[in-house]
């Protein structure tokens, strides 16, 4: 096969096992090496087949294991959210190589172009004057930060971005008992650790969409 590092010619050097950590347990199996003597990069091109990334999880692991790593810190999901919600037993720094690889694929995908969901046509409120009426805001919040080894590192400002269009006050739940729920407050956000004026472009995308 063609080296994807170098563009060399790769050679077969049989099966080698790899071991992964899938919802259901560990579990080995066994795929085609190449080793690329130019570049000495090895290959084995099943892996990017079946969606594998660096760190040993199978793809519906690497998500739960993401999203843990999003609700608090990467030790507690590794020692207490994994093991007791999806009997995963993953170390802390797993937990933060996975989920920091999945913050760096959406930064790259919303830096280029990319929007997520759908297009929705959006059933528009109306103000007092009957008119629609989208509202753009942007706040700002401080995420700590750690330098490599625990030490100590600057903190980072996230700026989040939301296009809305809010259920007007005078339409509370109350005032139709027919209504089987509350009108619905749409709304689209976007957030990054960018500079300000980098929010501008995701944000007008997510109003198009
Ligand atoms: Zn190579």
């Amino acid at each position: 096969m063609t080296c994807p590092h170098c563009r060399e010619s790769a050679r077969c050097k049989g099966f080698k096992s790899r071991q992964l950590v899938s919802l259901f347990g560990p579990l080995e199996y066994s795929r085609h090496y190449y080793l690329c003597r130019h570049c000495h990069h090895g290959i084995s091109p099943l892996d990017g087949v079946l969606g594998l990334r660096a760190h040993d999880l199978t793809p519906a692991a690497d998500e739960v294991v993401c999203l843990s790593g999003l609700e608090d810190s990467f030790a507690t999901a590794a020692d207490t959210v994994l093991p007791r919600l999806a009997g995963l037993r993953v170390s802390e720094s797993t937990v933060q190589r996975a989920t920091e690889a999945a913050g760096e694929r959406l930064a790259e995908a919303q830096h280029a172009g990319q929007t997520f969901g759908p297009s929705t046509p959006w059933a528009w409120h109306k103000d007092a004057d009957g008119k629609t009426v989208g509202y753009v805001s942007v706040d700002a919040t401080g995420v700590g930060q750690q330098g490599s080894r625990g030490a100590k590192a600057e903190g980072r400002m996230a700026y989040i971005g939301m296009i809305d269009n809010p259920v007007p006050e005078e339409r509370p739940r109350w005032a139709n008992p027919t209504a089987a729920k509350r009108p619905e407050w749409k709304a689209r956000y976007v957030s990054q650790v960018r500079s300000l004026a980098e929010l501008a472009e995701p944000l007008r995308r997510q109003a198009s969409r």
